[in-house]
């Protein structure tokens, strides 16, 4: 395949990164909204990235909460940040934990980080181009993740999204 026809995506870690990380949260009325999340995702969708969630949800394995009440979660929060302009291209969830409690979702699964699972499936599903993308993250494990899909991986610690993505978004351009 010519590399041409690839795209540059951002990967985003959700909890931490878009919404505060409240410990498990799923209950639509609970999103917190890291402040300039919607503004760092519309300077990514301006800037031509392909914005892809990659998360993990062990919440699912550990019966805090049902897959479809995940995904219920994550469609508000894409239509939160749409109502300001901001476009989520895609989002991954691993509902997977090897201690889960929940038997069907029990497993030492590839999709959960520090495991690139997500990432390479995105890579392949949306045709995207690696060494033009990036990953924001707050764990270690976000960092490990990419770093094992050859992604560059960038440690958010806040406390304004769109403040740290200008910031990778400079970098980059002043490194071509
Ligand atoms: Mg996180």
């Amino acid at each position: 395949m010519n590399d041409a026809a690839l795209r540059p995506a951002a990967f985003l870690d959700r909890d931490g990164v878009l919404n505060v990380d409240d410990d498990y949260v799923f209950r639509p009325e609970a999103l917190r909204l890291i402040p300039g999340a919607a503004a760092a995702v519309r300077r990514m969708n301006e800037a031509g990235f392909v914005t892809v969630v990659v998360t993990n949800q062990s919440g699912v394995a550990r019966g805090y909460y049902s897959e479809d009440e995940m995904h219920a979660f994550n469609a508000y929060l894409a239509e939160t940040l749409a109502r300001d302009g901001a476009r989520l291209d895609a989002i991954y969830a691993c509902p997977f934990h090897p201690d889960g409690i929940v038997e069907r979702y029990r497993a030492d699964h590839s999709d959960r980080k520090p495991k690139p699972g997500m990432i390479l499936r995105a890579i392949a599903d949306l045709r995207l181009d690696p060494a033009r993308s990036f990953l924001v993250g707050d764990k270690e494990s976000d960092m490990q993740a990419a770093r094992a899909a050859h992604v560059d991986g960038f440690l958010f610690e806040g406390p304004d999204l769109a403040t740290f993505v200008e910031g990778i978004l400079t970098a980059r351009a002043t490194r071509r």
